[in-house]
């Protein structure tokens, strides 16, 4: 059965999300305040109404709770947001995900009920800033608050040596996962496998020896 989605605030985070889920063909109930917003949204997703997430009655006419997963996409208005969570949450909505703007507003939809909260631009501008640091370093995923993967271009100290010669694991603390030559992953890269230009190692491993790898060997 294909999974029913719907999507609170269609401003250009939860606009996003709205356009892939319905590429990737689910069913999805976009909603917003603004008429305007709903009309742009009106071919996109299986349906589009205007709204006021945070009128409780509003919701429940909407069905709301026979929703697999709610996405609240309300920036600016924090309040509305957590007035939205709150009620989303005491009507049991199966999985809410809510977007945060700052660490004060992830900390209270998290109380109050948000399954899961995301920080789309403090991530992006953590991404970015890793990239903005080294040319190698191509991108930054962080897992928890202090571990994450890095995809970092094999550095001119790396080529023609293997993954035994540098052993990352000891010298490091941190885990070559995959290696990466274009579209093709070795997901798991044998020890004595010399290192190419033009490849790409997948790291993971705690900030801090990151950190020192990126420094050391990047
Ligand atoms: P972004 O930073 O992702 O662009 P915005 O704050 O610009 O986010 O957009 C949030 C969207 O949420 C806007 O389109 C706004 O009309 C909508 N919105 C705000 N409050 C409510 C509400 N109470 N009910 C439904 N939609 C709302």
């Amino acid at each position: 059965m294909k999974r029913e989605f719907a999507v609170i605030g269609l401003g250009r985070f939860g606009g996003s999300i709205c356009y892939e889920l319905s590429k990737e063909g689910m069913n999805v109930l976009a909603i917003d305040i603004s008429e305007d917003k709903v009309n742009e949204f009106k071919n996109v997703a299986s349906h589009a109404v205007i709204a006021d997430s945070t009128d409780e009655a509003t919701l429940k006419e909407l069905g709301i709770t026979n929703f697999d997963h709610v996405i609240v996409a309300i920036g600016d208005n924090i309040q509305a947001s957590i007035l939205t969570t709150v009620i989303l949450s005491e009507l049991g909505v199966n999985k809410i995900t809510v977007k945060a703007n700052n660490d004060y507003h992830a900390k209270i939809v998290n109380k109050i009920g948000a399954h899961h909260v995301v920080h789309p631009e403090r991530d992006m501008g953590r991404r970015i800033a890793h990239s903005i640091i080294s040319n190698n370093i191509l991108d930054y995923l962080e897992l928890s608050e202090d571990h994450s993967i890095v995809e970092v271009k094999v550095s001119h100290k790396m080529i023609g040596k293997s993954l035994v010669d540098l052993d990352i694991r000891a010298n490091y603390g941190c885990n070559v996962v995959a290696i990466r030559q274009g579209n093709d992953i070795n997901v798991s890269p044998r020890a004595d496998e010399v290192l190419q230009e033009q490849e790409v190692l997948i790291v993971i491993g705690s900030d801090k020896d990151i950190a020192r790898f990126e420094k050391e060997l990047v």
